[in-house]
């Protein structure tokens, strides 16, 4: 062996990753998630450099102000954005544009030109009996992912307006908007079962019939990958009565933020739902839910959500799929043998673990 193969081989691969854990739960899930990266680094001969920098209601208290330039900075220069949550009962009174999750979370996501946001859902066998639906509906298994377009679309259409009587917004969508995220969400179908449900209302909106041709255009550069359209009114339904036929479901912003918050309620816990945002450079990696205040400090908080958006970063922030597969690997050990939080737990199984003992069970599955 050569001395550069040598050095290679024993050298570690080094990522920068920046931590902002946030408020109320934020703290306690994150270090939990740091805990099972440093199992992750261990197996893998990595090294994660984390920066902590802070956001919302703690960034605050402590300047004045959700979003630091220090904590932009820091932002930037990392190789990937792990946070928390961020907002409480605290700040509610503040200005919208001081409050944490508008002067905090939405300014970072904006600054760092987001434009994908991925929500994956999975009802894990061993938890499905906290789902809503019933049994029948969960027999295909339901292990899927939403794309949803997050810079354009009605959401920031030009021109809106509201008077006295009427109130107008823009659906507006260009192709180059469309084929960006749609080739990415091409891109992680191939890395999961091949299909992908591109979502519109082509029946009725000009924006959805450019959306439909965009992606038709785009569907020969991924020739493994099956393509199928939906109308959003049909997803929203086939979500309910059939949610296992969904692979990678790929929409626009509005589409995408009402099917991705019901595709949230099937696994009957906000604790174990992990998000990416991606942008041109860095991406940012954050539970869906909230800061859950009534559980902070208490031990009590799921850290299951905070590891996966871990896992979510090692994949797509970080280029390490091992990684991730062995962090969701391990997280599903933990649920089979009933090492849960108690939002996991209906009553009658093994007693509630805490977060902390959550955490270095998952992190010892990683071996
Ligand atoms: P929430 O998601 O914080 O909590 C809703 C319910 O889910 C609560 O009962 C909570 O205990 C439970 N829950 C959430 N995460 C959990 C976990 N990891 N483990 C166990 N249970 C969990 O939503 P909310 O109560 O509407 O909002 C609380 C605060 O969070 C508000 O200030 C809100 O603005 C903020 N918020 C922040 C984000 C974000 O940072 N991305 C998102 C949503 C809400």
């Amino acid at each position: 062996m050569d001395n550069t193969t040598e050095m290679k081989s024993t050298a570690k691969a080094n990522f920068k990753i920046a931590v902002l854990p946030g408020d109320g739960i934020g703290p306690e899930v994150m270090e939990a998630a740091q805990r099972v990266l440093s199992a992750v680094s261990k197996k893998f001969n990595l090294h994660f450099e984390y920066g902590h920098g802070l956001i919302g209601g703690a960034a605050l208290d402590a300047m004045d102000t959700p979003l630091p330039e220090d904590t932009l900075h820091l932002c930037r220069s990392a190789d990937a954005v792990l946070l928390g949550s961020v907002g409480g009962p605290k700040w509610d009174a503040l200005p919208p544009e001081k409050r944490p999750e508008r002067g905090g979370l939405l300014a970072l996501r904006k600054q760092l030109n987001l434009f994908a946001n991925l929500r994956p859902v999975r009802v894990y066998p061993s938890i499905a009996h906290l789902s809503p639906l019933n049994s029948r509906r969960l027999e295909n298994g339901v292990d899927l992912l939403t794309v949803r377009e997050l810079s354009g679309g009605i959401y920031f259409g030009e021109p809106k307006e509201k008077c006295d009587t009427s109130g107008l917004d823009t659906m507006y969508y260009d192709k180059q908007t469309i084929s960006r995220v749609a080739r990415l969400a091409f891109e992680a179908a191939g890395r999961r079962r091949n299909k992908l449900t591109s979502v519109d209302k082509a029946n009725v909106l000009y924006s959805s019939l450019l959306w439909r041709e965009a992606v038709e255009e785009i569907a020969p550069e991924y020739p493994k990958v099956e393509l199928d359209h939906m109308y959003v009114d049909n997803a929203a339904m086939q979500m309910i009565v059939n949610p296992g036929q969904f692979d990678v479901i790929l929409t626009g912003n509005l589409f995408g933020d009402i099917l991705s918050d019901e595709s949230a309620a099937l696994p009957g816990s906000l604790g174990v739902l992990p998000s990416a945002s991606l942008g041109d450079s860095v991406h940012l990696f954050e539970p869906a839910g909230g800061s859950a205040p009534d559980l902070a400090g208490l031990d009590k908080a799921n850290p299951v959500a905070q590891i996966l958006s871990a896992a979510m970063m090692c994949e797509y922030g970080l280029g390490l799929p091992d990684a991730a597969a062995a962090i969701r690997k391990a997280v599903e050990q933990s649920f089979t043998e009933g090492i849960c939080t108690a939002d996991l737990l209906s009553g009658s199984e093994s007693p509630a673990a805490g977060t902390t003992q959550v955490a270095q069970a998952i992190a010892g599955y990683i071996i």
